[in-house]
């Protein structure tokens, strides 16, 4: 017997990347002012002098945050800085958010004040304004969706599929940082859970928690770029792990790559955590995610000027695509990087 054709694929067979594809890839540009859609940190539109740059992020109480133990104005301060990331991420700068939030009768206005201050606290830090939104009510947790908008000037935007063979790769700041620090707090909420007499034992792990609960953007980095007059030849920001990250990187220039296990910069406090709580801290770099940290590629002729970013690594370099996207492990061992990251929708 013939088995019928299923009607309804499940999500997980896709797997995020795979649905954005799926439900995008028949778009037609309409428009001559579309410059880019989707594909990159940020949407971009041409303005005639110059690009605005437009990107979203939805932040969903139990997927993305716990109320358990995030604050509701960390809370804010990172739905913001988050957007903020891929505006930066485009070598531009964020302008104005919107802020739309769905929220349940069990939060009062002191909350939701709270949770402003810290949206408001991110906009001044980062001279963006807060221009308008919605608002309405949810029957499931609280909903947080900001779009940013930003502008570049034409010739300096940076996209994410334009890395050149010989490039060296690069990262901002240290990574693993905020998924350990997750790990922490999921820890001591379970301690928390099965005995409401424990205090949380979050003693020597500031950093870790401050990277997860209370995250940056990286515009000090791309004052540097403007400063010293360098341009990317590719970026994208940390959102889902570097493994995910240089694989968007690589597959959208058709390109590969090394990265030395042993150059992937890990904060110290950050690796005792990882002891702490059983998990590999190059693990945590790769796969664990919302470091929000730049990972850049740039031309070896500019190597003279970015070894003095104290705030910047090389981890790597860019190759042909037939030697694939590989970590060289500490000990030579060359391991295919695969990305397991953030991909929400996937089975494991
Ligand atoms: P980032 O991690 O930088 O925030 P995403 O992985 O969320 O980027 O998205 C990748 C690309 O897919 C972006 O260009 C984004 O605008 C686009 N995208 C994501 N979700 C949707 C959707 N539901 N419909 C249309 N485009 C989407
Ligand atoms: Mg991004």
């Amino acid at each position: 017997m013939i088995e019928p054709k299923p009607t309804h694929t499940s999500l997980s067979e896709l797997g995020e990347f795979g649905l954005i594809d799926h439900l995008t890839s028949g778009i037609v540009i309409k428009q001559k002012s579309t410059v880019k859609g989707v594909g990159d940190d940020a949407a971009i539109i041409d303005n005639g002098n110059s690009y605005s740059l437009v990107s979203t992020d939805l932040l969903v109480e139990g997927v993305h945050f716990d109320l358990t133990y995030t604050p509701l104005k960390h809370l804010g301060y990172k739905a913001a800085v988050v957007n903020f990331s891929d505006i930066y991420a485009m070598n531009g700068t964020p302008k104005q958010i919107t802020v739309g939030i769905a929220v349940s009768n069990r939060f009062s206005v002191e909350a939701l004040e709270e949770l402003y201050s810290g949206i408001y606290l991110a906009c001044e830090k980062y001279n963006v304004d807060l221009v308008g939104g919605d608002t309405t009510s949810s029957k499931s947790g609280l909903f947080i969706s900001i779009t940013v908008i930003g502008t570049a000037e034409k010739q300096d935007v940076v996209y994410r599929n334009t890395a050149n063979e010989h490039d060296l790769i690069c990262v901002s700041g240290d990574l693993g940082s905020a998924y350990a620090g997750l790990l922490l707090l999921e820890r001591e909420k379970a301690v928390f859970l099965a005995d409401p007499n424990m205090q949380p034992d979050l003693e020597g792990y500031d950093y870790p928690i401050e990277r997860q609960l209370k995250p940056e953007a990286r515009k000090d980095i791309i004052a540097l770029f403007n400063e010293h007059h360098i341009k990317p030849t590719s970026m994208i920001d940390i959102s889902d792990g570097l493994a995910s990250e240089i694989i968007h990187i690589c597959k959208g220039s058709g390109k590969g790559c090394a990265i030395y296990e042993e150059k992937i910069p890990i904060d110290i406090s950050t690796m005792n955590l990882c002891d702490s709580v059983n998990i590999d801290p190059t693990t945590a770099a790769l796969n664990g995610g919302e470091d929000y940290e730049l990972l850049f590629t740039i031309s070896q002729k500019d190597y003279d000027i970015i070894k003095g970013f104290l705030e910047v690594c090389v981890v790597g370099h860019i190759t042909d695509e037939s030697y694939g996207i590989n970590l060289i492990s500490r000990s030579g061992q060359s391991v295919p990087i695969t990305a397991q990251g953030w991909d929400a929708l996937r089975k494991d």
